[in-house]
């Protein structure tokens, strides 16, 4: 068992001027407040805040932080009041053991809850001061480290807890020594057999792993003693746990560990660290893309090192971790290399405070907050500035970069569900696919069968992976429709040269074609052609010899392209089909559509783009063939009349016709033609065709003649 002397002694070694005796009162005081009360395991229970105290200075805390571990279970677990710590040390201990009173008191329900509410109260906490946070770890430590003396299912839950909460802690607060023993520690209660595993293999391959460091070791320090650079070389297996999820991650067998091992060169400068990456790189063969500069761009805990990957000494990859003191440090221990007090003129801890002055500011924040949501909110801010953590309906969590959207979500579940995506909740509640996603949303995606992504939402989408699923479908379809509109073009221009596409397409001249077009594909000429960059015309002339295409097509005294000739037709007619030209556009008969109705296009064999209202029966009836339904739209910059039917029933009285006639007139608008009739019950059914720019005025012409005095209704005929 440790003693009080020795804590003494380590915390003396790295801060001579420590108030030891406050310390020890601090020791006694536990003494006392415990007495009597014994651990699982059956040892005094002193046992247990001497340990924590005993982490905490080997994490080279300061003294008011160690004195709290040694009181931290003492409000909680004996009669002690927050009263009694405030009287007997001062206002400070006693705010940090309240605050780990509190964490501790946490019953945790859902999955979600867990998550959230931990960390929400370890935040307020946190706010006010990380060192609770920093008693709280080593107190989960020593827990974690006789956990053995409790019952398996208390085991499994502890581990699970450690694992999904506190190791992550430890990372975000860059403690990674903690962090990988917390991460060891859970391993073995949640995962028995494969840690035993994976341990008994370590240590049989131990004197294999060591002549291995210790060889590379001695390489790399001649080459850095080469280049006259001060430096040491470590190097070490991983924690099982990390080696565990790589060769889960990578799947691979343990034979092929080597790069499991890390080495790491700790040098004087930064500029040194970039010194060495460049003599290592000449020596040994870097592997691509496993450079990492995260001295240039530190991560968010702070932690900086240049890492690469290279082809080693004895041809196995090897990682290298090049970095300073400093850095060392702050990678060991994280904030607490900040926290801790420093000896020597140099320190300057009112500095190292304002740096994490958002602790602060978090509290603030968080004194109001009930919903946990919120505070992953504001956490995140802070915290993690560039990140949105959400969950999945099942609690799962995901990461997204900030300004994502449930069209990233969609996409991050799987690519259909991403595509086929019309809608999102976010906790229980409908928003717009744009909607941002906040900290703690619960995001649950609606799909529908059939739906396709729209371009806009590569304006929604913020992932790059999303990005280019969508720009995937877009394109796939894009060339669909093209190959679709390029066979119906090209079909009609060989039916006049009287052939078929059908006919024609296995050919060997249209392969020929193809070719001299540069195409590997008949297909992929096609498809061009559907999307206007080739005319139909230009396809001929390789197919054709000019006598022919001169002989049939000559007569027609054609001066322009079939193509473009159709595409100023549909310009003619103010319709836009999106992303293609040379088109022609045909309005149909049976809903005889107006500028302003909504309108789609039917891609007709021979006839080019049918253009129909959306209501229309027969849209209904193709809805089967979707495929070969093209979105069209009005050109809003072109007004030409179109002509439409109108009916009028009205009482069958002298003067009427002149009134109704009258009126049309009155509004500029052209009556082209009219037909009058009497219904068997007295009434005059006039029918007109009139001319009108949209379907705007025809509505402001349908309001005014039922506004007539002897007009019954009016209404618009669909057929023309
Ligand atoms: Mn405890």
């Amino acid at each position: 068992m440790i003693r009080i002397g020795d804590i003494l002694e380590k915390v003396r070694g790295y801060n001579q001027k420590a108030d030891l005796e406050l310390i020890n009162r601090a020791y006694v005081f536990s003494a006392k407040a415990h007495a009597g009360h014994v651990r699982q395991s059956g040892e005094p229970y002193l046992t247990h805040p001497l340990q924590v105290a005993d982490i905490l200075a080997d994490m080279k805390m300061d003294v008011t932080t160690i004195v709290a571990g040694f009181l931290h279970d003492t409000v909680e677990d004996t009669d002690i009041t927050r009263e009694d710590l405030a009287a007997s040390f001062n206002e400070e201990i006693a705010f940090l053991v309240d605050g780990l009173t509190k964490i501790s008191q946490l019953e945790f329900k859902t999955k979600v809850q867990r998550q959230a509410e931990n960390l929400r109260r370890m935040m307020i906490s946190m706010a006010q001061d990380i060192r609770v946070i920093m008693v709280k770890l080593a107190d989960r430590l020593h827990n974690m480290r006789t956990l053995q003396h409790l019952d398996p299912e208390k085991q499994a839950k502890i581990a699970q807890e450690t694992l999904e909460i506190y190791a992550p802690l430890a990372n975000r607060l860059g403690i990674s020594w903690i962090q990988a023993e917390l991460e060891d520690l859970s391993f073995q209660y949640l995962y028995p057999e494969a840690y035993r595993t994976l341990r008994q293999k370590v240590i049989q391959r131990r004197k294999e792993y060591d002549a291995y460091i210790e060889k590379v070791i001695g390489i790399l320090t001649k080459v850095l003693n080469e280049h006259s650079i001060n430096g040491e070389v470590t190097g070490r297996t991983k924690n099982l746990w990390s080696l565990y999820n790589k060769m889960q991650r990578q799947g691979l067998p343990f034979e092929q560990i080597y790069d499991l091992i890390a080495f790491r060169i700790i040098v004087k400068s930064i500029r040194d660290c970039y010194g060495v990456l460049g003599i290592i790189h000449s020596i040994f063969k870097p592997i691509p893309g496993r450079f990492k500069d995260y001295i240039g761009v530190p991560k968010s805990n702070r932690y900086q090192s240049l890492h690469t990957t290279v082809i080693g000494p004895i041809g196995e990859r090897m990682e290298i971790q090049i970095r300073t003191r400093e850095m060392h440090q702050t990678a060991e221990d994280g904030i607490a290399s900040h926290w801790r007090y420093k000896t020597g003129d140099e320190s300057q801890p009112d500095e190292e405070m304002k740096r994490f002055k958002w602790f602060k500011h978090i509290l603030e924040e968080l004194k109001e907050v009930e919903d946990p949501r919120e505070l992953m909110e504001t956490v995140r801010t802070d915290l993690y500035p560039d990140e949105v953590y959400v969950f999945t309906p099942k609690g799962e969590v995901k990461e997204f970069p900030l300004g994502a959207t449930p069209i990233d979500f969609a996409y991050s579940i799987h690519t259909d569900v991403g595509n086929q995506c019309v809608g999102a909740k976010v906790n229980g509640r409908m928003v717009p696919l744009k909607y941002v996603i906040k900290n703690g949303d619960v995001l649950e995606i609606i799909t529908s069968k059939g739906h396709k992504p729209s371009k806009d939402w590569l304006k929604i989408a913020v992932t790059s992976s999303a990005k280019s699923k969508i720009r995937a479908f877009i394109k796939k379809e894009e060339r669909e429709r093209s190959l679709k509109i390029g066979e119906e073009l090209l079909d009609r221009e060989l039916r006049r040269m009287g052939s078929t596409l059908k006919k024609m397409r296995k050919t060997e001249a249209m392969e020929k074609a193809a070719t001299g077009f540069g195409f590997h594909k008949v297909e992929d000429l096609i498809a061009t052609v559907g999307f206007g960059k080739y005319s139909p015309r230009q396809v001929m002339t390789r197919l054709f010899s000019e006598e022919e295409l001169e002989k049939i097509l000559g007569e027609q005294e054609e001066t322009l392209t079939l193509a473009r000739k159709s595409r100023e037709k549909a310009r003619r007619e103010g319709i836009v089909v999106d992303g293609v030209e040379d088109l022609m556009v045909r309005f149909a008969h049976c809903c005889n559509p107006l500028p302003g109705d909504d309108v789609v296009g039917i891609v007709t064999r021979g006839r080019g783009i049918s253009v129909h209202t959306v209501d229309c029966p027969n849209i209904e009836a193709a809805r089967y063939d979707r495929d070969r339904i093209v979105d069209i739209h009005w050109d809003e910059k072109i007004k030409i009349p179109r002509t439409v039917r109108i009916r009028v029933t009205s009482e069958d009285v002298k003067g009427i016709l002149s009134e109704i006639t009258g009126l049309i007139s009155s509004k500029n608008i052209n009556i082209t033609h009219a037909d009058i009739r009497t219904s068997s019950d007295d009434k005059a059914i006039n029918n007109f065709e009139v001319e009108v720019q949209d379907v705007r005025q025809l509505r402001d012409l349908l309001n005014s003649l039922s506004g007539l005095s002897g007009v019954i209704s009016v209404e618009r005929l669909r057929t023309r």
